[in-house]
């Protein structure tokens, strides 16, 4: 279908965006642009919904380009995104099909950075002005006359603009705008609030709705680990041994889980960072370019902060944490197997959540199957496979370059080639485990013994809650402060061994050490309050029975 009549061409649309459209390489419209571009093209209002990732943004951005006058500059579309990264993914989006537009300009505004520059960009006659709601309002009250001009209106994942509280915003905008323009409304859900919305401020919409639940999950192989939920990084570390993944992203809950689980990537050398709400805008933005341009390989991320995030390079979804509902599971996997490419999409499930997943199945239509954790075995032949691949291609020529230094190095040391190239590999995996006995003692989880019900189930989510609920808090010495290690009875550490990595490696004395509680999943430990950020530091490398001590200051709230 990728004749002259078919594909994009039998739009009709101005043959510039045409142009452009197939320099992106789209061969076909998605079946939301196919249905949504023609009603849109004919000024029609209306409602579309399909799931992330199915191409809204060209569904709205093709017809609204078509439609607007390049000679006139001055506002003449709108578009509404929640957040500041959709914001400017659209705003690309729309250079990208204006390239071949002579006189086109677009424009993004959005909260965190200065309202001069923008003002004076729409000023100046920007054609599109893609704006989230709070910002746009603040221009509004400075010129209430700001976008009178604009005949066209789209309200882009409007189910989360009133996720995230933008109502008030969004009727202030709608007064701000002519009543004749023309008004298109992309959601991913329709819940009440959307409908009340189209019914006031919608004329005579037509409805659009693609059922791609199944069609956006089909391309995504998805499995789930049952695991407690103390184990998860632990399960995470496994799971990425032998997962061969280009670009992952991983789901948390809490901001707070971001940064943890962002961390323990790091300390295990993987390019990881955490994207959270809290974190400021340009650095979120350098967190994604960084993501795309491959200087990062795991974003650990809440769901508002990677909400519409648009990375090709992504492989894999791993859900750390349950979603909040079956739609954000389907929103978060979209995330891979973006533009009909595979993607993989690992579920880790508590045993109190086991009903969730049969939830998610039944939503989705399709069967999460189960997985186990890799073996031994399996890690083994992971790493094995990784330093075949990394060394082969040195091996061409590395005799050329560096073979009279392997003669005259095994000459002073006065060994065999096959005993410095031993060393040489201790060296080069930097003591990495690659035999099945040390592989065996480095790793705190033993596969197959996922939870099966047969444990009895923890209080809560928080591993520890359990122990605390039972105990009654011991008060602590005045200037001592508490801090925790997730290192526990069941990794194999007894008090004594706590004490003495931190009377060596911190250098304290004995008696600033208070006291040491071990449990079955993590340990506490009071030490003194004075300089406690610098203990830490100092102890940030710190490993007890071969595995990181990770203090850290315990709050108990
Ligand atoms: P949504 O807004 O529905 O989540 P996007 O508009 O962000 O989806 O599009 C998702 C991805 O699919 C983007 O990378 C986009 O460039 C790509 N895409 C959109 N339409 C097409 C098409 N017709 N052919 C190929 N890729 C497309
Ligand atoms: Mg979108």
């Amino acid at each position: 279908m990728t004749q002259e009549t078919g594909g994009f061409a039998a739009f009709n649309l101005n043959p510039n965006i045409l142009a452009a459209v197939i320099a992106t390489g789209y061969e076909e419209p998605s079946a939301i642009q196919q249905q949504s571009i023609p009603i849109i093209m004919a000024g029609h209002d209306m409602i579309g919904q399909a799931q992330t990732g199915t191409g809204k943004t060209a569904a709205f951005a093709l017809p609204i380009l078509h439609r607007i006058d390049p000679a006139k500059r001055e506002p003449q579309a709108l578009i509404l995104a929640p957040t500041r990264e959709l914001a400017l993914q659209v705003a690309t989006a729309f250079e990208t099909y204006a390239k071949q537009m002579p006189g086109v300009t677009v424009v993004a505004v959005y909260g965190g950075a200065p309202m001069g520059p923008q003002l004076k960009a729409i000023r100046n006659g920007a054609q599109i002005v893609v704006a989230t709601p709070g910002r746009l309002c603040d221009h509004l009250r400075r010129d209430e006359k700001v976008l009178s001009t604009v005949n066209h209106l789209v309200l882009d994942e409007a189910d989360e603009m009133l996720k995230l509280g933008f109502m008030d915003d969004l009727e202030v905008i709608f007064k701000a705008l002519p009543p004749t323009r023309q008004t298109v409304l992309f959601s991913a859900t329709l819940p009440q609030s959307i409908r009340a919305i189209a019914e006031r401020h919608l004329r005579d919409p037509q409805h659009v709705k693609i059922q791609t639940k199944t069609q956006t999950v089909t391309a995504i192989e998805q499995a789930h680990l049952l695991v407690h939920a103390d184990q998860k990084t632990s399960a995470v570390l496994s799971l990425l041994e032998v997962e061969d993944f280009d670009a992952l992203i991983m789901f948390v809950r809490t901001k707070q889980a971001t940064l943890d689980l962002a961390s323990a990537l790091e300390a295990k050398g993987y390019k990881a960072a955490a994207l959270n709400g809290d974190i400021a805008q340009n650095q979120r933005e350098r967190v994604i370019e960084s993501l795309k341009d491959g200087r990062l390989d795991i974003v650990v991320a809440t769901d508002v902060a990677a909400r519409g995030l648009d990375v090709p390079r992504i492989t894999h979804v791993f859900n750390v944490d349950m979603p909040y509902d079956p739609e954000s599971y389907v929103h978060r996997i979209g995330r891979t197997g973006r533009a009909g490419r595979e993607g993989r999409a690992l579920l880790l499930v508590t045993p109190r959540e086991r009903r969730m997943l049969q939830v998610i199945e039944r939503v989705t239509g399709q069967k999460v199957a189960e997985v186990r954790l890799p073996d031994a075995q399996a890690v083994l032949d992971a790493r094995i496979k990784k330093l075949t691949n990394s060394l082969s291609p040195l091996v061409a020529d590395a005799e050329s370059t560096h073979g009279e230094l392997l003669d005259r190095l095994t000459a002073d040391i006065g060994c065999t080639p096959r005993a410095l190239a031993a060393a040489l590999l201790r060296k080069a995996t930097n003591a990495q485990a690659l035999t099945l006995a040390a592989i065996e003692k480095e790793r705190p989880l033993v596969p197959n013994n996922a939870p099966r019900g047969d444990r009895p189930e923890r209080t809560g989510d928080r591993p520890d809650r359990g122990d605390r609920e039972r105990r009654a808090p011991v008060p602590l010495a005045e200037g001592r402060a508490r801090c925790r290690t997730a290192l526990g009875a069941r990794d194999g550490i007894a008090a004594k061994n706590l004490l003495g990595a931190i009377l060596n490696e911190g250098g304290l004395a004995r008696e600033a050490i208070g006291r040491i509680q071990v449990r079955d999943s993590f340990s506490l430990v009071e030490l003194p309050e004075d300089g406690l950020e610098r203990l830490l530091t100092k102890l940030k490398d710190t490993r007890v029975a071969g595995k990181q001590l990770k203090l850290r200051r315990y709050r108990e709230d």
